[in-house]
């Protein structure tokens, strides 16, 4: 089981990741080109106070330390903020006309597919929710997929299995749609518990050869009335590709906005990183911030930056946005930070490298970032 942990996902896996969120299977919400600024500019705008209430960042704070793989906490979140692809919510976006459910109409039922129905309450998944553990299934009703995780969370069910499930079912039910090979809805539970005990064991091994917690530079929000822009760079030789990772977030530590760009070809190091300082000032910038703090983890850079020496250093016309784009800050702050301050913004940098377009979210990151910006908002 070699992607058992959140780093080794990370890191082996995610260009395959990448691709099942390119196919639209986890995210609709994305934003392929510039245009995208002026959304997110109102969006900024009307975000007031942010958004985030001390419920979800205590149940994100139940999620986030499940040791599984991300992409099983990810569908979990995903689920519970309604932002899965499931027939209800792409006849809400107008992409189809019907959210009848594919797997009852098969049983002459006809019930819209929301996500509560198409993850739990769909009859033709009762054989996947039985057993000692799941028989409140057919006892409580709730009212949405987040009321069930829940229940789930504060009743001691096991977590963990309950995603690993979730996610079975949802991968099932992608492929059926796509007429893909798969399993039995009948075998999904076995599967998922033969799966969750082979991560448990993994985990075991792990845990029994790791050395203490290291100390950690954790990333910090900015002032309430501020923003910070966290941004970096990564580096591909064998492709020649550089790639761009940005992301803004408010002093809850929710993300306002973040993006990608890949570039045509491997610059140096430090280069990347002050091709992202200057984009980093751009994007704050397009999106009508008035105070920020644009924090990177390349000491050369941000001292460069902070010195306003851009004129002796070697990539200073690199530098030359920062200039042009500053004046529309009233305040604006560089701030250098270790690089595990720095994660979410490398997540992103990492991902550019793998995608060629210029991508932007608004009031998110791609799915395989996610984590990362969960586990800040937790160490807040
Ligand atoms: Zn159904």
């Amino acid at each position: 089981m070699e992607d058992a942990t959140v780093d080794y996902l990370m890191d082996n896996t995610i260009g395959k990741w990448d691709a099942e969120m390119l196919k639209g299977v986890l995210i609709p919400a994305e934003y392929t080109c510039k245009s995208g600024y002026k959304f997110l500019k109102d969006l900024v705008e009307n975000l007031g106070d942010g958004n985030q209430s001390e419920e979800d960042k205590n149940f994100w704070k139940g999620i986030w330390p499940m040791e599984i793989p991300n992409k099983y906490k990810n569908l979990l979140w995903r689920a519970c903020r309604n932002s899965l692809p499931t027939k209800q919510n792409l006849v809400r976006q107008t992409i189809i006309q019907s959210p009848s459910c594919d797997r009852c109409s098969l049983q002459a039922e006809d019930t819209a597919e929301d996500t509560l129905h198409a993850l739990w309450s769909c009859t033709s998944l009762n054989e996947v929710w039985v057993g000692d553990r799941w028989n409140f299934c057919s006892r409580i009703r709730f009212a949405d997929f987040k009321e069930l995780c829940n229940w789930v969370l504060e009743n001691g069910k096991p977590l963990e299995l309950f995603a690993i499930q979730v996610w079975s079912i949802w991968n099932q039910r992608n492929k059926l749609r796509l007429n893909q090979p798969c399993c039995l809805t009948k075998e999904l539970q076995k599967m998922a518990e033969d799966t969750w005990n082979e991560i448990r064991r993994h985990n075991l091994k792990l845990n029994r050869f790791s050395s203490s917690p290291t100390h950690q530079i954790l990333w910090t929000a900015p002032a309430p009335d501020s923003y910070k822009i966290n941004y970096a760079g990564a580096l591909s030789t064998t492709d020649n590709k550089s790639g761009i990772g940005i992301v803004v977030r408010d002093y809850h530590g929710e993300v306002i906005a973040s993006l990608i760009q890949q570039l045509d070809q491997a610059y140096q190091p430090v280069e990347v990183e002050a091709m992202a300082a200057s984009k980093a000032v751009e994007f704050g910038s397009e999106l009508g911030l008035q105070r920020a703090i644009i924090e990177g983890d390349s000491a050369v850079v941000v001292k460069s930056l902070t010195s306003k020496e851009f004129g002796l250093t070697p990539y200073a016309q690199l530098l030359n946005d920062v200039s042009l784009f500053s004046g529309s800050y009233s305040q604006l702050t560089y701030s250098h930070v270790k690089r595990d301050g720095n994660k979410v913004a490398h997540s992103l940098a990492r991902l550019a490298l793998t995608i060629q377009s210029f991508t932007v979210w608004m009031e998110d990151v791609s799915s395989c970032t996610l984590p990362f910006v969960q586990a800040d908002l937790a160490a807040l």
